[in-house]
């Protein structure tokens, strides 16, 4: 995996372990060729049929050195994982084998404006017609949209009925097709990584329904174990601590050897559950809680590292790669603990699975 970094990355590193971050086709497309996207997929859809665990090591990798992911990550990580599960054999024909050869990029459509923690409450509506829906409605902070091809977006196709979670669907979009517009919204370091996505009587063709009309709550929050339990979750901020421990040199001071092991000790932790997790779904389990406690400590995690490295250390330290890695980080911290599931929802539901509401 190092030996492949060293020949296919861009020759600068991204100044962070981002997995938001680098939009490169090539990069995918090589990763794709050498069999590391949709690892643990069945052959016969162009995946690897590899364990969890070697997946992992393969995205941690990707994420330690600050490659480029993002074009595939979405798409490898739970769009396909989802289209295996509820998807019909016609659309894994179609939709997977690009996937793995890093060729097809699909983004998440269930934040609205007016809908983020509570996913219940989305409006954006599809009526039924004749072969098809037609889609209102609008979608936002999707993470690449203006650059992806398809959005997998969760719909009403029918008004609650005695739960909140009946009438909602998931169908996959095209980005480019008639009646979507696609606005790219500038985030606080000055990026366009996500956007606000509008549909305007668009079509989407029966063979587009994810799974079953009406059955969308329950694969969209099959989804989330996927989502919250990666080493993505806990390595964003990861480049910083490489170049502190850098600038730290081989004589580091008392204070940033314990900084350093510390950090260290944390990052083993958080690394060996979602270890456990990727057991859990090798093993077929959907470990919901377990994903959400992933994801909450390792915020947590990403969001201190930077400021317990730049207290430790001295500013005379500070070179330009240290200072890049840090504010570019510093500045894409604020998502860390947002995206995916904010830390109170998180938390909501570790109580909830401890029994304790
Ligand atoms: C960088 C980034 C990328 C993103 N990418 C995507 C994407 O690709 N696709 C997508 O669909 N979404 C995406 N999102 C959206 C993200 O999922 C939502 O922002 C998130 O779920 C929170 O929703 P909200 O912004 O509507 O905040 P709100 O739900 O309005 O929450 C506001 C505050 O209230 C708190 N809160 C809300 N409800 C409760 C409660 N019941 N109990 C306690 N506290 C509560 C929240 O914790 C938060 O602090 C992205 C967000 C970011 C920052």
């Amino acid at each position: 995996m190092r030996a492949f970094l060293r020949s296919n990355q861009p020759s600068e590193a991204l100044p962070d372990s981002d997995f938001n971050h680098g939009h490169d086709a090539a990069f995918s497309a090589a990763l794709g060729k050498r069999g590391w996207i949709g690892m643990t997929w069945p052959r016969r859809h162009g995946g690897g049929e590899r364990t969890f665990f070697e997946r992992y090591v393969v995205t941690e990798e990707l994420l330690a050195a600050g490659a480029p992911v993002s074009a595939h990550w979405i798409a490898d990580r739970q769009s396909g994982p989802l289209l295996l599960r509820y998807g019909t054999d016609a659309q894994r024909e179609r939709f997977l084998p690009p996937i793995t050869r890093g060729e097809s990029y699909f983004s998440i459509g269930m934040s609205e404006p007016d809908s983020g923690s509570d996913l219940a409450s989305v409006r954006t509506s599809a009526r039924k017609i004749d072969g098809g829906y037609v889609v209102n409605g609008t979608k936002v902070w999707t993470t690449d949209a203006h650059r992806n091809h398809f959005i997998i977006a969760l719909v009403r196709t029918d008004a609650p009925g005695q739960s909140r979670h009946e009438g909602l669907t998931q169908l996959i979009i095209d980005l480019h097709g008639d009646g979507v517009q696609v606005r790219p919204i500038r985030n606080i370091a000055g990026d366009e990584d996500f956007n606000e996505v509008v549909f305007t009587d668009c079509f989407v063709p029966d063979e587009q329904l994810v799974g079953r009309a009406g059955n969308g709550w329950e694969q969209v929050t099959s989804e989330l174990s996927y989502e919250r339990s990666g080493p993505e979750r806990f390595l964003s901020a990861f480049r910083v601590l490489v170049e502190f421990v850098r600038v730290a040199g081989p004589t580091p001071t008392e204070h940033q050897a314990a900084v350093i092991g510390r950090l260290a000790a944390h990052l083993m932790t958080l690394r060996q559950m979602s270890i456990s997790v990727a057991g859990m779904l090798q093993a077929g389990a959907s470990p919901a809680v377990e994903a959400a406690l992933v994801k909450a400590l390792g915020n947590d995690f990403e969001k201190e590292l930077p400021e317990i490295a730049r207290l430790a250390a001295p500013h005379a330290d500070f070179d330009n790669r240290f200072r890049a890695t840090l504010a570019q980080t510093l500045l894409h911290m604020p998502a860390f603990t947002i995206r995916g599931g904010t830390r109170e929802i998180l938390r909501g539901v570790i109580a909830r699975g401890l029994g304790l509401r």
